[in-house]
């Protein structure tokens, strides 16, 4: 026998998932434990790959292994496909191994013609029923697999029901054959060829537009946003259609164990009476809350709560399902992992855990560190929201704040987020085909549309804020405004959304960041359990190190402190000791900066309080700090009381061509040693004040930009000697450490020696990065995102560790560095560290600390704690 394609439900399990996609190992694993499911057969996402490979054909064996398969469904059901007395129609619906929503083609009532049209009517004795799901699989048809635009069959359906005078279930079962017919002859004469009659010749031409859906532009789109390899293909699912929409005691829906956007434990999902498949998903009709379905059909209610519950905890986690009641009859269609906001997830595994479902471990990584991001995004102002009216109020669908101009066109959303705008993608609904404008926009509104609809889902995903279902708005595209309960927003408007509360703002207004909950304090805390490596953050100033500390940062990993040179008056000081021509000049101005940098210091190893404070001396090229254009150098000049001429000629000597490698990092301090010998001194009379105030300090002095060792060398010769001189003018002696930045390709091939004299390594990976791949920080933005999207890289190196390249210069720098200092301290600043999939590298390396912005620090500890998990996992 040849390749096995093709996997009967009753085959699979939950385990099958690279090879059944989701959809099919959920459908198998349901079947498996006695879940009513419709039979049906899964073909392999391996048939959807080698379907590539051979140049768009059906590798051999596929096809008569699915009419094989097809067998067994009518067999299951008694039916018969294409047979007029008693026809079997199926599902055909993609299903890749991640979840893809709405982003790949699914095909509803497929074995229809005229004469199994007919044979459905008699059977069902329902001919208005058999005729709109006629008219349903022609246009579903037309659209997926002959490629004719959907519009043109809206139109006809539109006309027919006098523009909105009519519903879908108002036509009659005649006016739904002549529509049908029409869709015919559309599809003649757009796509140029006949609607097949043939049920074998449509189910082999829908399996092909499946897969072909796999590489459709928005599932492309999807995958490179959600970093989803291209190569896993997508499964076709092959199952005996169930009917929504056969009457009153019909209906379809979707639900989730828990609440996606809260994650409080109780059902939560809608449905659709009388309706099919996707209607509810496309957000066609608003559909009723899941309560009400308790009420008219409670023991139809009874029998699907306590399977999703069942399945809940089979999967020892969340589910996200969809059902459909045919004439009372419940069958569950699907069941996965159910995407929840940051906030719902953190809360679900913090419950399950006290439910005794799934242990800490399991908690800790069941959250992915970069959800959390959303928890720590704003909220409106309470202070701007006080006297603030909404304009509407729709369907919370997904949380946070966001201002922004209205637009209501997808592509116009991108285009104008790409000249650096904010906007706020307005729509009647969103459909796959929107997600560019999606991921262009701060947020999404829609006029219609439940909590599950396309735009809820998706952005919630993607953690956007969007207000669903807001149907208040007269969305007007031809004139490109909304008209909302009297007021009237255009294209360019600003207008605020509120996704945690569905409110809807007229205006741009102030945001701030949120509290945080006790779960996520809780998980944190396990986190801190079961990481080995420290996290620590990046601040510059007092204010920036209480928040890293209260995201629990465990010291400063880098203060940058140029960035203290901004502060206040204090710039013309150092713009003085730039100008200065003789290092007598330079020390008397030097002698201003450094009392205020004391003082700047002192406030950090107070908010510290005697965890290690790393301070990296002067970095940045000098000219940075300079004016440039001639009013202010004459304001400069005035107050040096200095010749306008002279100063901007110094200032012009010190251009340079290609500063990121010019006079910059310890440079600074080998040419001009009384700036390392003032910096030295004010963080060694800093620290003893601090000292002698009760609070232990931990200073750590860091050089940057070092390439040879004999760089460090004199620069470490300067702390110390000014170390030596202020102990023994205080008499107070503070231990401290002296390490280097490990920023450039030389440093880390040469970090045996280097270590010789630095006690400590920390890698500036944003400089390494930079050097390693001769890739300007500044300069790249032409044409790196182009690089990211062509996949000639597979992320933005400075986000996102080069881990084949420049990951080997951290390894390398590290274990030569430690077989020279065996207990030598290895960290990261470069913005890496902050990086989820990067934290773990770092880990796996054996780095000490990861050091990142503050608002990073919660993601790096849980990053940090799935690394160290991930080990014990490996060595079972
Ligand atoms: C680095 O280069 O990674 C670093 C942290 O320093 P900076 O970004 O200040 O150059
Ligand atoms: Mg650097």
């Amino acid at each position: 026998m040849g390749k096995k394609w093709v996997y009967l439900f009753r085959e699979g399990d939950a385990t099958m998932r690279d090879l059944l996609g989701g959809k099919g190992a959920g459908v198998a694993e349901m079947t498996r434990t006695g879940v009513p499911v419709p039979p049906g057969f899964t073909i392999t996402t391996e048939a959807c790959n080698t379907y590539y490979e051979i140049g768009g054909k059906f590798p051999e064996g596929l096809w008569e292994q699915a009419l094989e398969a097809l067998k067994d469904i009518e067999a299951q059901t008694g039916k018969k496909f294409g047979d007029p007395a008693n026809p079997l129609l199926v599902a055909v619906r993609s299903g890749a191994k991640f979840s893809m929503p709405g982003m790949m083609d699914t095909v509803l009532n497929l074995g229809l013609n005229a004469s199994t049209r007919e044979g459905l009517a008699q059977l069902t004795a329902n001919p208005r029923f058999a005729a709109d799901a006629y008219r349903r699989f022609i246009q579903l048809f037309g659209k997926i697999v002959l490629g004719v635009e959907g519009e043109r069959f809206e139109h006809v359906l539109d006309e027919a029901k006098g523009h909105g005078q009519r519903q879908d279930t108002d036509l009659s079962a005649e006016e739904l054959l002549q529509i049908a017919e029409t869709f015919k002859q559309i599809i003649k004469s757009e796509a140029g060829v006949d609607f097949p009659e043939d049920p074998q010749e449509q189910l082999r031409e829908a399996i092909a537009a499946v897969f072909r859906s796999w590489n459709g532009r928005r599932a492309r789109d999807y995958r490179r946003i959600n970093k989803i390899s291209d190569s896993l293909g997508t499964g076709v699912n092959v199952q005996a259609m169930v009917f929504g929409n056969m009457g009153d005691d019909s209906a379809t829906g979707v639900a989730f164990t828990r609440n996606p956007a809260t994650g409080s434990s109780e059902i939560f999902g809608e449905y659709l009476v009388n309706a099919q498949g996707e209607d509810v998903v496309a957000g066609v009709r608003t559909p009723q809350p899941i309560s009400r379905l308790e009420a008219t059909m409670p023991e139809v209610y009874k029998q699907f709560h306590d399977i999703a519950k069942q399945l809940e905890s089979h999967y020892q986690d969340v589910q996200d399902v969809e059902f459909t009641i045919e004439r009372g009859r419940l069958w569950m269609l699907q069941t996965r992992a159910g995407k929840r906001t940051a906030a719902a997830a953190v809360k679900i595994a913090v419950d399950l855990v006290s439910e005794g479902v799934i242990d800490k471990a399991t908690a800790v990584q069941r959250v992915d560190p970069h959800a959390l991001d959303q928890l720590l995004h704003p909220m409106i102002d309470p202070e701007a929201r006080k006297d603030a009216q909404a304009l509407t109020t729709g369907l919370p669908a997904s949380p946070g704040a966001a201002s922004g101009k209205a637009v209501f066109d997808p592509d116009e959303a991108e285009q104008l987020a790409a000249t650096g705008e904010q906007v706020i993608l307005v729509r009647v609904e969103t459909a796959p085909e929107d997600f560019h404008g999606m991921v262009a926009a701060q947020a999404i509104l829609t006029a219609r549309g439940g909590m599950t609809s396309h735009a809820a889902v998706v952005a919630r995903g993607m953690g956007k804020p969007c207000v669903a279902g807001a149907g208040d708005l007269r969305i007007n595209y031809a004139e490109q405004l909304v008209v909302v309960n009297g007021t009237t927003i255009r294209k360019g408007d600003w207008v605020t959304l509120d996704g945690s509360t569905g409110e809807v703002f007229a205006g741009q207004m102030a945001t701030v960041q949120p509290e945080l909950s006790t779960d996520f304090n809780e998980l944190m805390s396990w986190s801190d359990e079961f990481r080995t490596m420290g996290v620590r953050a990046n601040a510059d100033v007092p204010h920036d190190a209480e928040m890293a500390r209260s995201f629990g940062a465990e010291g400063i990993g880098l203060c940058r402190t140029e960035h203290m040179f901004f502060e206040g008056n204090r710039i013309d000081a150092v713009r003085e000791m730039i100008i200065a021509d003789t290092p007598e000049e330079r020390r008397a101005a030097l002698a201003k900066i450094e009392p205020l940098q004391q003082g700047d210091f002192e406030g950090l190893f107070r908010v510290m309080h005697g965890l290690p404070v790393t301070i990296r001396t002067l970095d940045p090229p000098l000219h940075e700090f300079l004016p440039h254009d001639d009013h202010e150098i004459e304001l400069l000049a005035k107050k040096l009381d200095a010749d306008f001429k002279k100063v901007k000629s110094k200032i012009d000597s010190m251009h340079e061509s290609n500063p990121m490698l010019g006079f910059r990092g310890c440079r600074l301090g080998i040419i001009y040693p009384e700036i390392t010998e003032m910096q030295a001194r004010a963080i060694f009379k800093a620290a003893v004040k601090v000292k002698q105030e009760g609070i232990d300090v931990q200073p750590e002095v860091m050089i940057p930009l070092v390439g040879h060792v004999t760089e460090l060398k004199p620069q470490e010769e300067i702390v110390r000697q000014v170390a030596k001189e202020v102990f023994a003018e205080a008499g107070v002696e503070v231990p401290y450490m002296l390490g280097t930045m490990i920023e450039l390709p030389r440093a880390a091939l040469t970090a045996d020696e280097i270590a010789e004299v630095a006690e400590f390594f920390s890698f500036g990976t944003n400089d390494l990065t930079q050097t390693a791949l001769g890739l300007s920080r500044d300069d790249s933005g032409r044409f790196l995102p182009l690089y990211v999207e062509r996949k000639i890289m597979a992320d933005d190196p400075f986000q996102t560790l080069d881990q084949r390249g420049v990951g080997q210069l951290v390894r390398i720098g590290t274990e030569r560095g430690r077989n020279t200092r065996a207990n030598l301290k290895v960290g990261i600043c470069g913005e890496h560290g902050g990086d989820p999939a990067s934290v773990i590298f770092c880990h796996e390396v054996g780095l000490n600390y990861v050091s990142c912005s503050p608002f990073r620090v919660p993601i790096a500890r849980l990053a940090a704690a799935q690394a160290a998990l991930g080990d014990s996992k490996r060595d079972k």
